[in-house]
């Protein structure tokens, strides 16, 4: 059993925080913290015996759900065999060329090779590395900008902090560092003009990208990075056709593509990748949480043949590719990404994800649409999204004191559900582990449905 009061008093006395009001925790005036102790399925257990359904996957990662001994046994057979070997200088392990190779076969673009580290926001580091590394070796020095949009999402170190779109994530914290554009976001809802319908507003955005660029100078951009959907920025599938539209811009000016696909890979939004829904070819594709589940720590910097192949050229002028961590390639991780995958193909959880999800859609939009503070109900797949407002015509957004979202995701919890309040407007976010079933689905939505009328009669 947990000594909760023990735990809670050496937590709160030594462990900092991500996104927690520090001041109040150290207090004790923002209560105790959760002990997770446990989980299965869909659902976590804390340290006083609560169940709650995770409508949120632990941060959009736990596809495969909680609890699957096949995962805790391929990590101990790993760490039997050899817990820990590097892959500097040409060392593999057998567990690792293997998810290489099936990561280079099942993702999207021409890939080529699979550059591994130990989470999103390192994955982009790399990435943005590999963009100047290739400008440089093409003899093209200037060409190292890189553009993301507002409202994206890449991650919370120094250069991914700094391509993320959202002062939130800035503030008080001296980013963004220099090189970096962000253009304007993909959500139709609060972005179209008067009349605009949504193929005229993606060219619209396109044209404003095209602007950017030529404004900055092709050559001085080599890169524009964004998630197929817009997940911590808002859970917001692109308009019809801004794909297509962006593409073209980019293709243009030789500017290269990262798919940030750390939501959106391995199934979330009904199809294997973001980038295969939407007709994207990446050349550098970025993975991490649905590889192993959550699990273990475990990311990837995907790079195609045509970056590969400049970098290869370059190698008799440069020398060795000088970049690598300690745990690129863990062993340990690499077995529980491999075993992940086999349970991602075993229960062919991305198509269970495309009919569940638009199961997920429908009964969204049926329970919500019509109610008078919700603005939009959208989603795509195994994520959805409400975003509330204080005036449905006029788009009228609540008094950010009244803290609308928060309250709702607190009376969800407090009815045994887990929905994130989203940290940039009134947005409830819901990605749930992929292996939820429509059953689930309903127990997931009776409940939010419960907390939102309690929070809209609070409001009245
Ligand atoms: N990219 C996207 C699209 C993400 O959603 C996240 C995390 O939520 C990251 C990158 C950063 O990943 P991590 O938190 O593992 O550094």
């Amino acid at each position: 059993m947990t000594d909760i009061a023990n735990i809670s008093t050496l937590d709160r006395a030594s462990v900092l925080h991500p996104f927690t009001q520090l001041k109040d925790f150290a207090s004790g005036k923002a209560g105790d913290p959760t002990i997770v102790t446990g989980g299965k399925g869909v659902r976590i257990q804390d340290a006083t015996g609560r169940e709650l359904i995770d409508g949120f996957a632990g941060l959009y990662c736990v596809n495969i759900g909680y609890g699957r001994t096949e995962v805790a046994d391929a990590i101990s057979r790993q760490a039997h065999q050899l817990a820990y070997y590097h892959t500097y200088a040409a060392h593999t392990t057998d567990e690792l060329a293997i998810l290489a190779d099936r990561l280079v076969r099942m993702a999207p673009g021409k890939a080529s090779k699979v550059f591994f580290g130990m989470s999103g926001s390192d994955a982009n580091e790399t990435q943005a590395k590999l963009v100047w590394y290739y400008n440089n070796l093409r003899g093209l020095p200037k060409k190292k900008k890189i553009i993301s949009r507002q409202r994206g999402y890449h991650g919370c170190s120094v250069f991914s902090g700094s391509l993320t779109g959202m002062s939130f994530y800035h503030d008080h914290m001296d980013l963004p560092y220099g090189g970096v554009l962000h253009t304007g976001s993909p959500h139709y809802y609060w972005n179209a003009e008067t009349g605009e319908d949504e193929e005229a507003f993606s060219r619209r955005r396109a044209a404003e990208l095209n602007a950017l660029i030529e404004r900055e100078g092709p050559e001085t951009v080599g890169a524009f990075i964004a998630e197929p959907v817009l997940g911590t920025g808002g859970i917001t599938p692109p308009p019809a056709g801004y794909w297509r539209e962006i593409q073209a811009v980019l293709r243009r000016h030789d500017v290269l593509l990262i798919a940030d696909e750390v939501i959106c890979g391995f199934g979330r939004t009904g199809a294997p990748f973001g980038s295969h829904l939407y007709g994207m070819e990446p050349d550098l594709v970025t993975v991490a949480k649905g590889l192993t589940s959550g699990y273990v720590p475990l990311s990837g910097a995907i790079v195609s043949e045509k970056v590969f192949k400049v970098m290869e050229d370059g190698a008799d002028r440069v020398g060795s590719f000088s970049h690598g961590y300690t745990y690129s390639g863990h062993p340990i991780a690499a077995a529980a990404a491999n075993a992940v995958l086999d349970i991602c193909e075993k229960e062919n959880l991305t198509e269970h994800a495309r009919t569940t999800g638009a199961y997920l859609q429908r009964q969204m939009a049926a329970a919500f649409s019509q109610l008078d503070i919700v603005g939009e109900v959208r989603g795509v797949g195994m994520m959805s999204a409400l975003e509330f407002v204080a005036d449905r015509s006029t788009k009228a957004r609540f008094d950010p004191s009244l803290k609308v979202a928060a309250r709702i995701s607190q009376a969800a919890r407090d009815r045994g559900l887990i929905a994130r309040a989203m940290p940039h407007g009134d947005i409830l976010g819901f990605a749930p582990p992929l292996v939820m079933t429509e059953a689930e689905v309903d127990d997931m939505i009776a409940i939010a449905s419960a907390a939102v009328r309690q929070v809209m009669d609070e409001l009245a």
